[in-house]
């Protein structure tokens, strides 16, 4: 049988030790149902999410909560919405006991003497005009300004199939405001016309993902098997979705047989109460879903399947640390 240690070099088997210790456990968490943004696109108010429940406004009752949750052994709440930072009062309730990742549209700044070292995804959709047509808004402009130098913040890069060609700009962008970059493609949840993916498109980008990578390393946190396999949607031969997935709620996981899945996994709504399918929107038709944390996490909970070649455990190994710098577990 081959082992860990019979596939690695001592340099990978280093990487390897450093990653296999982590044992993250995460959770999903709608911190409210309101945004001050309504992008076209966005799978959490385009599925009526911010409708399934009704906010909870007591912080008493969220702390009770998130103690409760740390109890069930999570070790990463990841704060979505809905946008957290407009209920700073719930983000904190969840930093002050677990490590905790917000995601953000950056439109208001997360003041750092309260969160020094809280990581924050702020979301990108593409350039100006992309931005502007998707989001009603050139977000990036403001986003780009609250956080720039900010070593706790990356932009998570949307990539469209409109941005062919032009994610060079915007890596260079990134990269001049001090800031990182990861990247995932667009689902397109709500059709907007020009916005879905064709597999020529997906090949190209695939490409020119690489060739970030290649050129910005310092900026670009990604691996190009990342690419592969959200470009694709294939991993060792096996396809993507409903049978798949590892972020679905332990409590819709129905399927069988039962796929590797994270474990304890569940997404809540913003009443405490409810729960969600999966990390996306109960209504994407999984056969298009393109989440790119979905994806990385799909790489992570199948590492026996990757000890059959050095380079599919190399593959793998770079995946997790792709996620685990995204999430702070390991630095940049
Ligand atoms: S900023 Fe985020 S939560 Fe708000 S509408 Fe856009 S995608 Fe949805
Ligand atoms: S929509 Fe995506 S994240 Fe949700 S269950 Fe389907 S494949 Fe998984």
């Amino acid at each position: 049988m081959k082992t860990v240690s019979s596939l690695l070099n001592d340099e990978w088997y280093e990487r390897y030790k450093r990653i296999s210790k982590l044992n993250i456990r995460s959770s999903i968490y709608d911190t409210t149902n309101r945004c001050n943004l309504r992008c076209k696109g966005c799978f959490f108010f385009s599925s009526g999410e911010d409708k399934a429940a009704r906010e909870e406004t007591d912080i008493h009752k969220w702390e009770r909560f998130i103690d409760k949750e740390t109890e069930r052994g999570v070790n990463l709440a990841i704060l979505i919405g809905g946008e957290p930072t407009l209920y700073l009062d719930r983000v904190e309730a969840f930093y002050q006991r677990l490590p905790t990742f917000c995601a953000s549209n950056g439109l208001i700044k997360v003041p750092r003497d309260r969160f020094p070292d809280m990581m924050i995804g702020l979301s990108l959709w593409g350039d100006e005009n992309d931005e502007k047509l998707l989001r009603g808004k050139d977000a990036f402009s403001i986003s780009s300004k609250n956080y720039e130098g900010d070593p706790h913040t990356y932009y998570l890069y949307t990539i469209t199939p409109k941005q062919i060609g032009k994610t060079d700009r915007i890596v260079r962008k990134i990269r001049d405001a001090g800031l990182k970059i990861h990247m995932q493609l667009l689902s397109n949840d709500e059709g907007v016309d020009g916005f879905s993916w064709e597999p020529k498109e997906l090949s190209e980008i695939r490409r020119e993902m690489d060739e970030m990578l290649e050129q910005y390393p310092e900026t670009v946190i990604s691996s190009k098997y990342y690419h592969k396999i959200i470009t694709t949607g294939e991993m060792l031969g096996r396809r993507f979705g409903w049978m798949e997935c590892p972020s679905v709620t332990e409590q819709f996981d129905n399927r069988n047989p039962r796929p590797k899945r994270l474990i304890h996994f569940i997404r809540w709504a913003s009443d405490l109460k409810t729960m969600h399918r999966c990390c996306t929107s109960n209504t994407r038709d999984c056969s298009t879903c393109k989440d790119g944390a979905a994806h990385m996490s799909w790489v992570m909970v199948n590492k026996r399947a990757h000890m059959r070649s050095t380079e599919d455990l190399q593959n793998w190994i770079e995946v997790y640390e792709m996620f685990a710098k995204l999430y702070q577990f390991i630095p940049w």
